[in-house]
């Protein structure tokens, strides 16, 4: 029978992936520092504990799905007892799927090679309906030797894991994805915009860019103008999908990761300031693609 696997952080997308865990047949113990987020798992069989020390006390393996850089330091170099992990099982793997900066990536590996454990960083793409049906896209990175066992889970969680190289590799081609996404979400809303100036139907446009040279995800998957597509959050009041906030919260990451690297992302740093300044106005919690909301405020003037 297959042997537990360890689950820290049951937030919005922890708490489906552990589930397809559970679905494979792996039995899971988990924690998180909000007690309320572990109770659906308990009642599908998972066992909760205390605190992360716990969970790698008795799995080898261990997946985190934490909000940020602050969260995974305080895991495995922090001070507190509650959140940290002091000792590991030897051997033990340390997949990590939240999104950080690639360079905490690297410096929590020391940490865990120090403790005599394996870390990868493993973030994912995909949003909460993808971790819930499975679907994810794992971007690993880690000691290669060890990806065979890392896929093992990641599959379990993910239809794509896609080896990316050495540790924050994985982050590295995450904070990509998303800040060529972000740009292109404003590209694209301010393209419909300006359309619709002009005197085109939204959909018509829409139909034209996704026969032309400007289609893109964001025109023809994800269409940010309400009414021109079902199903996106465009058409529900850009509710659910992927929040203003978090992507903001990536693009810093990618600011950050230029900066060190002394690479011009200046469209990165554009689109970073812009889903900043929506999250002061209100569109924190509201899907990215209402960037074309943010563009027409000032429509009746
Ligand atoms: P979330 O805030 O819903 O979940 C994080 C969970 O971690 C919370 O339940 C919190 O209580 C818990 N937690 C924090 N510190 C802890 C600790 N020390 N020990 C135990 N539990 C702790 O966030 P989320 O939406 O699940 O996202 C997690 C990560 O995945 C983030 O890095 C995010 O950027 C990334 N991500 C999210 C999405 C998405 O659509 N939500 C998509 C791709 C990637």
């Amino acid at each position: 029978s297959k042997t537990q696997v360890g689950f820290i952080g049951l937030g919005n997308m922890g708490k489906p992936m552990a589930k397809n865990l559970l679905k494979h047949g792996y039995p899971v113990i988990a924690t998180d520092v909000f007690p309320e987020s572990c109770k659906e798992l308990q009642e599908l069989g998972a066992q909760i504990v205390d605190n992360p020390a716990e969970v790698a006390d008795q799995a080898d393996r261990v997946v985190t799905m934490l909000p940020s850089n602050p969260s995974l330091s305080r895991l495995l170099t922090g001070y507190s007892p509650n959140t940290r992990i002091k000792k590991v099982k030897k051997g033990s793997l340390l997949i990590d799927s939240s999104t950080i900066d690639p360079a905490v990536s690297k410096e929590m590996a020391v940490a865990a090679e120090k403790m005599g454990a394996v870390f990868m960083d493993a973030p994912v793409s995909g949003g909460v309906g993808a971790a819930s049906s499975g679907k994810l896209t794992f971007m690993v990175g880690g000691v290669e030797e060890e990806f065979t066992a890392a896929q093992e889970l990641l599959t379990c969680m993910g239809a794509n894991v896609v080896y990316c190289g050495a540790v924050g590799t994985g982050q590295a081609a995450k904070i990509c994805n998303n800040m060529l996404l972000a740009i292109g979400m404003i590209g694209t809303s301010e393209t419909m915009n300006l359309g619709i100036r002009l005197g085109l139907d939204p959909k018509l446009l829409a139909k034209i860019l996704n026969m032309s040279s400007g289609r893109c995800w964001s025109s023809d998957t994800y269409n940010p103008v309400p009414g021109v597509m079902e199903g996106v959050p465009s058409g529900n009041n850009y509710q659910g999908g992927f929040g203003t906030q978090l992507m903001a919260k990536d693009l810093g990451l990618a600011q950050t990761t230029a900066t060190n690297t002394k690479t011009p992302v200046p469209l990165g740093s554009l689109a970073h300031q812009i889903y900043r300044m929506m999250c002061a106005r209100g569109y924190a919690s509201k899907d990215f693609s209402s960037v074309f909301q943010f563009l027409r405020e000032d429509e009746e003037n």
